[in-house]
């Protein structure tokens, strides 16, 4: 039977919005949590219908923001499942002891890291900071396509080298979210000047790996204010 013009209109409408229609049904929440002295972003993402919750670089440093986790974590009735990093930077992993002590994990990050984490109590020291518990190895070594599951929702691995050799992003492609670390900022990149960062790698990283996402895609950066894939592309003068 042909459509009628109000049918064809209304099929067309549908396929259009299916993608909205998913991203609005998707039950995985964010939440920010800004650590320590450099002001590092946090973050606890969750799935609202099982529970499940990843925390994503941990840079806990105080007592009080310690406190604040623990309290949203009861609050919510949230089971940590993952204890991720996007890098290894200092930064974001002065919390992955007490995570570790207090909720049974161990790190995921890339391993490509791990020369962070043995020289953690230098490299604090040489920033003027009193280093706090020492990290440990990774426990769960990450690989570039590897899959989190978060109740029904998944976190993809994205290997983004760049920033440091192991930089991870971890993409929630459902729910249109990708958790950047330092790779990308709002209208900046991560600085290259470490001695295992490279400028050329971290714009191939950004270019091949990100920019291809969908443009709606919400970023969530390790330091500053979220963004998305469409506005970066618009608007990063480093891009
Ligand atoms: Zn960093």
């Amino acid at each position: 039977m042909p459509f009628t013009f109000s049918q064809l209109l209304r099929s067309i409408y549908k396929k259009c919005t299916f993608a909205r229609y998913i991203k609005d049904i998707s039950t995985m929440k964010v939440k920010t949590f800004v650590c320590n002295m450099l002001h590092e972003n946090c973050y606890v993402v969750y799935d609202e219908q099982s529970h499940e919750a990843a925390v994503i670089d941990p840079g806990f440093y105080w007592d009080e923001e310690k406190r604040r986790l623990g309290k949203f974590i009861e609050e919510n009735k949230l089971h940590l499942k993952y204890l991720l990093c996007t890098h290894l930077h200092f930064d974001h992993i002065f919390g992955t002891t007490f995570i570790e002590d207090t909720y049974g994990l161990r790190v995921s990050a890339s391993i490509e890291d791990s020369s962070w984490i043995t020289n953690f109590g230098q490299t604090v020291t040489r920033f003027g900071i009193k280093p706090n518990a020492m990290p440990r190895p990774v426990g769960h070594p990450l690989h570039d396509g590897d899959v989190l599951m978060l109740g029904n929702e998944s976190l993809k691995c994205i290997a983004t080298p760049g920033h440091s050799a192991g930089g991870m992003c971890f993409h929630a492609e459902e729910s249109a979210m990708l958790f950047a670390g330092d790779t990308l900022f709002q209208g900046s990149i991560g600085r290259t000047d470490f001695a295992d960062g490279s400028y050329a790698q971290l714009i191939q990283s950004i270019q091949q790996q990100l920019l291809t996402l969908p443009e709606d895609t919400v970023v969530y950066p390790g330091h500053g204010d979220p963004t998305t894939i469409g506005d970066e592309m618009k608007y990063n003068p480093y891009l």
